[in-house]
């Protein structure tokens, strides 16, 4: 594949102190945050949050409050839109339908009279796997080819920072998830730094090196994407980034390497690096595939925790696993997710069963028990 121009690496991209307020109304709080150069950076949450807020910033398509926006080193807070080395791709992509995808990659290149704008538009198509359509109209594409042009258009003249607000968004599930590989193969050849806006976690999991979830205009957590899944810091990152099993008790007792919770009686341990709490009223979880079906109690092990009995209140098969909702009294209702039929036709509805799981899968939140 032909890289070749565009095997810069980007710039970083620093918020420090971000904080933006319409009119009767704080949409942005105290952000903070550092992308490395190079990096695939998705900024996650539910609507409203601020995320679309956030990249207008970064683009000069808003003005923050106060605090500062440095691309590559360079104070960029008092720059125009067009003056920062920025380009954004969003939902709508917005292509110029009387132009062919080759004018409409070199469109942008020709007006600022950069280079050669047809060798550099080639570049980028090949780079999106597209030259073969470059003397194609808009509309004589796919969903996911035009999004492609609208993605070489946005990288063909190299910005140091790419914004994507949505861009997959239009795209039925299909071809979101094909194009979220697409997406991810095209940063890494091109390596330039993308920041990713989106509401959809597996999304965020599947492409970004860092995720950043928002809540309310501020940033509750910020990892890897297993780190977060693996050690959610509060509940709203625990129930954002797929499912989970929260309880809420009193530590009990505290060892070198683990805490006891008391759970409505039932002694719950978490391993102390995986507790961001320690003392007093906590709130701790487990994931639902981490949790096994028993027929009967199963034997003491100090290695598990066990939960029980509870009724199987639902199940429901989905294919590549079967989702069982389990009513264990005093505690709720817990999610388990098995790859197969736990153990056979006792999991049905009605059944009464026992869980399991492992004391190193389990995780304690830093939140104020509700
Ligand atoms: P979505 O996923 O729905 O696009 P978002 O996380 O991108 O949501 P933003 O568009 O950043 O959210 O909006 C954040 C908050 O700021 C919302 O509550 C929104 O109503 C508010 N907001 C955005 N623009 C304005 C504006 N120009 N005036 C007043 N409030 C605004």
């Amino acid at each position: 594949m032909v890289i070749g121009a565009f095997a810069d690496r980007g710039a970083d991209l620093e918020l420090v102190g971000i904080e933006k307020r319409f009119p009767g109304f704080t949409a942005i709080e105290n952000l903070n945050l550092t992308i490395p150069a190079g990096s695939f950076f998705a900024l996650l949450g539910p609507s409203g949050c601020g995320k679309t807020t956030t990249l207008r910033l970064v683009a000069g398509l808003e003005e923050p409050t106060s605090g500062r926006i440095l691309i590559g080193g360079t104070d960029v807070t008092k720059q125009k839109s067009f003056q920062r080395p920025v380009n954004t791709v969003f939902q709508s992509y917005a292509l110029f339908p009387h132009m062919t995808v080759l004018e409409n990659v070199a469109f942008g290149l020709r007006r600022r009279k950069i280079g050669d704008p047809v060798a550099k538009a080639h570049e980028a198509l090949l780079l999106v796997e597209l030259d073969h359509l470059a003397h194609r109209k808009p509309q004589q594409l796919s969903g996911g080819q035009q999004q492609r042009v609208a993605l070489a258009r946005a990288i063909v003249n190299r910005p140091a920072l790419l914004l994507l607000d949505e861009p997959l968004g239009a795209l039925d599930l299909k071809l979101r998830r094909q194009m979220q590989l697409e997406l991810k193969t095209i940063q890494e050849e091109v390596g330039l730094t993308f920041l990713h806006v989106t509401h959809d976690q597996e999304e965020a999991m599947t492409m970004a090196d860092t995720i950043a979830v928002m809540n309310k205009g501020r940033i509750e957590q910020m990892g890897e994407p297993q780190q977060l899944y693996e050690l959610p810091k509060t509940a709203f990152v625990a129930n954002f980034l797929g499912q989970s099993n929260l309880f809420t008790g009193p530590v009990v007792s505290t060892t070198s390497t683990a805490i006891a919770v008391d759970v409505s009686g039932q002694k719950i341990v978490v391993p102390l690096e995986r507790a961001h709490r320690i003392s007093g009223e906590v709130t701790i979880g487990v994931r639902p595939e981490k949790l096994t079906l028993h027929a009967d109690e199963p034997a003491y092990d100090a290695g598990r925790n066990t939960m029980g009995p509870g009724k199987v209140i639902d199940v429901s098969f989905s294919g590549v696993s079967t989702q069982y909702l389990v009513a264990v009294p005093g505690v709720g209702t817990l999610v388990v997710f098995a790859q197969n039929v736990a153990f056979g036709p006792a999991a049905h509805v009605g059944a009464e069963v026992w869980l399991s799981w492992n004391v190193d899968h389990g995780f304690g939140l830093d939140d104020d028990p509700a």
